[in-house]
């Protein structure tokens, strides 16, 4: 019997206690200049017949699992089965099946990048394997590229769901075809509302991500505008925010170095945020599931709650400079959750240390000389 199986590098938060099983490898685009996950790994299509092989070992897994639990705690509850798998700190493949059953074992997450790229007929096939292997699965949701989805008929997009695929996640991160065309995402905005709304329409929860920052301070406007006229026609049911943040790995950290892409600053981003969430009309959910989005608490069910997510930047804005600062870089030091925390004294007061010693470390008080400190020195804890 085989004990392990493949894994793929990366899953969105939501996905955190799913079952991980890799249906193909990397990312068969691999071009986006803001991007690093799969640089320089080749992109490869896995076998049916290799995907059923690690859908019957995690199956085999789970039963090892499930015959201990019975056997040392008389139990067939699958989350106290992981939890107790997890406790012996077992090795990566029996870890994945240990967490996904601590975490109800129903939910299953398709990796890597963009597996729609597979031949239609072999994904449903797999889908099938997996529902009739574990029965019990709630959700399957996987990465997909919007160019991919909208080159699938509709029968095709029908089709898999039918055989299981409940939820895509999509990497939108703009609606601007100046800022998709510079960060060479291989997709038009077109074609991302015609891949975005093939998904929803075959029945297939959406997730699109919006990356605030992608445009810098030249196409801050347009990025925010014309995301929003991109997610208003799709109507996703989520809408995740993600900040950009540029390492030295990813190809655009060269034009920061250069100086032909400006980056915008927190304050800016805000500005951008404001103007794309108030362009939104439709009826997704706003999500704001990332660490570092500044303000977290900006999250909710549009439109109803539109005018309190844009109280709430509203409300950042309004603060007079030093306490920006201070949440600015509380947040950054990952002190504060939410603009309410700025009121407790005792956080309040270890931020404002920290930013006193910044400036008096020869930073002249510059935030943005400060945030960049701030992101190195809680990287390098
Ligand atoms: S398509 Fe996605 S994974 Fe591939 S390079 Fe672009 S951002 Fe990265």
């Amino acid at each position: 019997m085989e004990d392990t199986f493949e894994l793929g590098p990366i899953r969105p938060p939501s996905e955190a206690f799913s079952l991980l099983l890799r249906l193909t490898r990397n990312c068969p685009w691999n071009r986006c200049n803001f991007c690093s996950i799969y640089k320089n790994q080749k992109f490869e299509l896995r076998g049916v017949e290799e995907i059923k092989r690690d859908i019957d070992t995690v199956r085999d897994i789970r039963e090892r699992i499930m015959v201990q639990a019975a056997s040392a705690a008389s139990t067939d509850d699958p989350s106290t089965a992981g939890r107790m798998m997890l406790a012996r700190r077992p090795e990566q493949s029996v870890y994945s099946v240990a967490l996904w059953l601590y975490g109800g074992g129903r939910n299953v997450f398709l990796q890597d990048a963009n597996t729609l790229i597979m031949r239609t007929h072999e994904l449903v096939e797999v889908l099938e394997y997996l529902k009739a292997t574990f029965p019990d699965t709630d959700r399957v949701t996987s990465y997909a590229r919007a160019k991919t989805a909208s080159k699938k008929s509709a029968d095709e997009m029908k089709a898999l769901h039918e055989a299981g695929l409940t939820r895509l996640h999509i990497g939108l991160e703009t609606g601007s075809d100046a800022v998709l065309k510079l960060m060479d995402k291989g997709v038009t905005a077109a074609e991302q509302i015609t891949g975005g709304r093939r998904v929803v329409e075959a029945g297939i929860q959406l997730s699109e991500y919006y990356l605030v920052g992608l445009g810098g301070r030249g196409l801050w406007r347009e990025n925010a505008v014309e995301t929003a006229r991109v997610l208003s026609a799709i109507n996703p049911d989520y809408i995740r925010l993600r900040t950009l943040s540029v390492y030295p790995t990813m190809p655009m950290n060269q034009w920061i170095a250069d100086g032909s892409f400006e980056l915008e600053d927190d304050e800016e981003m805000i500005d951008e945020l404001r103007l794309m969430i108030d362009g939104l009309e439709c009826e997704s959910r706003f999500v704001s599931d990332h660490i570092n989005n500044l303000l977290q608490e900006v999250e909710g069910k549009l439109p109803d709650d539109k005018s309190r997510m844009l109280a709430i930047i509203d409300r950042f804005k309004a603060l007079p400079d030093d306490e920006r600062t201070n949440y600015r870089i509380g947040r950054r030091a990952r002190i504060y959750d939410s603009l309410d925390e700025l009121g407790d004294k005792h956080k309040h007061d270890v931020v404002e240390r920290i930013v006193g010693e910044l400036r008096r470390g020869n930073h002249d008080g510059d935030p943005e000389q400060i945030e960049q400190l701030m992101k190195g020195y809680f990287i390098s804890l």
